[in-house]
C-alpha cells in the first residue's frame, strides 16, 4: 500500500483517539476526517494485510478464541481537505476493557 511506504503510523492527526468513525444505516463502518466538520467521511483508497499468522496470543486468557491474529492497514482520503492518512485495525494488541487504558491513561 503507497502510504504504508513512506510511515508506519498515522499521523497526529489520527492518533491518541482523533480518528472516530461509524457504521451507517446498514453495518458499512466509516471513518470521519479528523479535521473536517459534521463527521465529513473519508474515503478508504486501498488497505493492506501487513500482518497474518495462525492462533492468537490473548487465546488463553480471554474467554474469545480467534482462529488469527492480523493487522489491516487503510489508505484514508478526505475529498474535502486533502487529508491523507493511514489506520490500522488489528486484533494483536489491546484487547479488552475501556478506552482509556488503550490510550495509555490509568
Ligand atoms: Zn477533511
Amino acid at each position: 500500500m503507497k502510504i504504508m511506504k513512506k510511515r508506519t503510523h498515522g499521523t497526529d492527526a489520527v492518533m491518541n483517539g482523533k480518528l472516530h468513525g461509524a457504521t451507517d444505516q446498514t453495518d458499512y463502518f466509516y471513518f470521519f476526517c479528523p479535521k473536517c466538520p459534521k463527521n465529513h467521511m473519508l474515503r478508504v483508497l486501498d488497505y493492506s494485510i501487513n500482518h497474518e499468522e495462525p492462533g492468537n496470543r490473548y487465546n488463553d486468557t480471554l474467554k474469545s478464541k480467534a482462529p488469527r491474529s492480523f493487522v489491516i492497514a487503510f489508505d484514508l482520503y478526505c475529498e474535502q481537505c486533502g487529508l491523507r492518512d493511514c489506520v490500522k485495525v488489528s486484533n494483536v494488541g489491546w484487547q479488552d476493557g475501556q478506552h482509556a487504558k488503550a490510550l495509555g491513561k490509568p
